[in-house]
């Protein structure tokens, strides 16, 4: 059994699939590893690193593949790449098979199995490969300290000789693993913070984080897995009506809210953001699948009536040796549910293996992909499990999770 790491191909993107850490404890267990060469040199993961670990290093891609049985990713491969993984090889990666319809080709064309982190289903026993949560977590956190970085203003109130410098006012809207992360960043930073969330089960994580939930007395929307379901317009526009208020009152927004399969909900309007004050700070987690503030860019940081606004994209990989760490960890622990005595053993009755398979043996098994590409409708990979809302195709091409 041998699994290649490659490096990682899309602009942008520092992290790598597998630190050495991590690699030792998949040599252990019987799995060589390839990493190709300065596959790790961007997340500050030297090839000595990974040696020392007990993986070969290989001078190029090519000769990290030769003889692969699984090849771990980040990013999804192009098409192109895919051209070069051995035949019948298996892919383990964030796939968004839905924006990516041309790679699922190419992987059913290798006659590939493809397995698209994306997609685990959120269930207590996949906690530990939830590659979602993981890079959430690291976006949460950067989203608050960018906010910190553009603000003009402290965030911790101050006591001093000088007099007393009050605490910044944060309002987090969306308080889910991202949301809720910068929620505890902000704290620690000693902000005064206030959060939204469509879900009311949101409202005790935040209030557990010493945060102030902000009701507005709307309907909740808690749709399956955890996830929310999407609002109406009317509702919508009522719940930024009622935000209105909230958003001009505060001096750092951080948006995180997401709906699987559909572009991210426009909760900051342009009129919104004209009322809020000069030197605000809007940081937009979800620039990436088209914003939830009406004026933001991915990857830029634009400023309108003194209001800056920071598109983040990619936000884990501007933290890549921890995102690395969490995602080779993730990547790790899904090899023990495909691994068996030493070779790829997957048993497509588990809804773990099931849900995440986009592509088996050349099939796509992915229905909502099948769909899409106009295949005939194929059984779940497993026949018990319905294939989990892949995120919807972004705007941006570079997008990433
Ligand atoms: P996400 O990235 O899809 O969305 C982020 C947040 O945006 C969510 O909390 C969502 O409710 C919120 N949101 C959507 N539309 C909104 C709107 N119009 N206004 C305000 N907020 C809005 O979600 P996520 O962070 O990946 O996960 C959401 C939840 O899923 C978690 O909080 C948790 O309850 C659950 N979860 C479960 C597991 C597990 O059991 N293994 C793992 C991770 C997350």
């Amino acid at each position: 059994m041998q699994l290649a790491v490659v490096k990682e191909s899309r602009p942008g993107e520092n992290r790598v699939a597998m630190v050495p850490e991590v690699a030792a404890r998949v040599v252990k267990s019987g799995t060589a590893v390839a990493v190709e060469s300065g596959a790790g040199a961007a997340a500050r993961f030297a090839d000595d690193l990974f040696r020392d670990a007990g993986a070969s290093v290989a001078p190029d891609a090519a000769a990290a593949l030769a003889g692969a049985d699984l090849v771990a990713r980040v990013q999804p491969p192009t098409a192109d790449e895919v051209a070069g993984y051995p035949d019948a090889v298996s892919v383990v990666s964030f796939l968004q098979p839905l924006a990516h319809l041309d790679l699922v080709r190419a992987l059913a064309d290798r006659g590939a199995t493809a397995y698209s982190l994306d997609l685990l289903p959120r269930i207590s026993r996949a906690q530990s490969m939830d590659a979602l949560s993981s890079q959430a977590t690291v976006a949460g956190y950067r989203a608050a300290l960018s906010a910190a970085e553009h603000l003009a203003k402290f965030f911790p109130m101050f006591m001093t000789a000088a007099g007393t410098v009050p605490p910044a006012k944060v309002l987090v809207m969306g308080a889910g693993v991202a949301g809720l992360q910068a929620i505890a960043t902000a704290r620690r930073l000693g902000a005064v913070v206030r959060a939204y969330d469509v879900r009311a089960a949101a409202k005790e994580e935040v209030q557990s984080l010493g945060a102030k939930f902000v009701e507005l007395g709307l309907e909740t929307r808690e749709g399956a897995g955890g996830y929310a379901r999407e609002q109406t317009p009317e509702e919508l526009a009522r719940q930024q009506e009622l935000l209105a208020a909230e958003v001009a009152a505060s001096d750092v927004v951080v948006t995180t809210a997401q709906i699987p399969g559909r572009p991210a909900p426009v909760l900051v309007t342009a009129a919104m953001v004209e009322g809020m004050a000069d030197g605000a700070v809007i940081v937009d987690v979800a620039a990436d699948s088209g914003g939830n503030c009406e004026l933001s860019r991915p990857g830029e940081e634009v400023t309108v009536g003194g209001v800056t606004i920071v598109g983040m994209t990619n936000p884990a990989s501007s933290m890549p040796t921890h995102a690395s760490f969490l995602y080779a960890r993730n990547v790790a622990n899904f090899l023990e549910v495909l691994v068996r005595d030493g070779a790829l053993a997957p048993d497509f009755e588990d809804e773990i293996v099931s849900g995440t398979c986009v592509v088996r043996a050349g099939t796509v098994v992915h229905g909502p992909t099948a769909e899409a590409l106009g295949l005939p409708a194929t059984a779940p990979a497993g026949g018990g499990t319905s294939p989990t809302p892949t995120p919807a195709p972004t705007p941006n091409p570079e997008a990433s999770t």
